[in-house]
């Protein structure tokens, strides 16, 4: 039998899955590349894929198998909360108390409860979002947070510094981590929803793995480099 070449992509998630322990979540980050190159992830067995823009996420989750987990990733804007609510399977990027509210009002409307990480911001760059951690202290100990029956906090998120100096990416994913523990501890210690960690991207995962990640998100190390137009 003449045995086909294997796509790229393929060999990708192939290499990507026996290099990273199993019980770390790989989510193919596929923002900016096709149905068809999503299609061949699946094809190879892979089922949990990230976007960062709502009209993206839910033309693909249209057009796809529904049996996809469907990841947010990028800056939500309330106003867009509405189009991914029927679907997302957990939301990454929750950066306000304002957020979080406006996901569960949707996910009420959708009969559902909406799986969600807190963003924190940890890196030195101003331009990333996140919580500080006294800001997510401050909102959890509050009424107002224990009123939203239709949210589950599942853990924590947060992207390092975008540079070449490893030690201040270590430093950043540890103090993720710390942050990690420090809020399971105070607020969701017999929680068993709230185990998620995610760190880590194409770049820094292997560091972030070191530093106790749960979750990485790889896009450019499956689907290649994305092209920018
Ligand atoms: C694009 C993106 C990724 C994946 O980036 P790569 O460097 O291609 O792996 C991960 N997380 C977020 C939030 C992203 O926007």
């Amino acid at each position: 039998m003449k045995t086909k070449e294997m796509h790229f992509i393929t060999e990708n998630i192939k290499k990507l899955t026996t290099h990273i322990p199993e019980s770390v979540k790989i989510i193919a980050i596929s923002k900016l590349k096709p149905i068809e190159d999503i299609q061949i992830a699946y094809d190879s067995g892979h089922r949990y894929f990230g976007e960062n823009k709502t009209n993206e996420i839910k033309m693909k989750w249209e057009k796809l198998p529904k049996d996809i987990e469907w990841h947010f990733v990028g800056h939500l804007q309330t106003n867009k909360v509405k189009y991914i609510a029927p679907f997302v399977h957990l939301i990454h990027s929750v950066d306000s108390y304002r957020l979080l509210s406006e996901i569960n009002k949707r996910a009420i409307r959708n009969d559902r409860v909406i799986n969600c990480l807190l963003q924190l911001y940890i890196a030195e760059e101003e331009s990333k979002h996140g919580f500080l951690l006294e800001e997510v202290k401050e909102m959890l100990e509050s009424q107002d947070f224990a009123n939203l029956k239709n949210i589950r906090i599942c853990g924590v998120m947060g992207m390092a510094t975008f540079t070449e100096n490893k030690e201040l990416v270590r430093k950043e994913f540890q103090t993720l981590h710390t942050y990690f523990k420090e809020i399971k501890e105070s607020y969701f210690k017999d929680c068993e929803h709230f185990k998620e960690c995610s760190m880590g991207m194409t770049d820094d995962y292997e560091i972030a793995l070191e530093e106790g990640s749960t979750m990485v998100r790889i896009g450019s190390a499956i689907f290649g480099e994305r092209d920018y137009k």
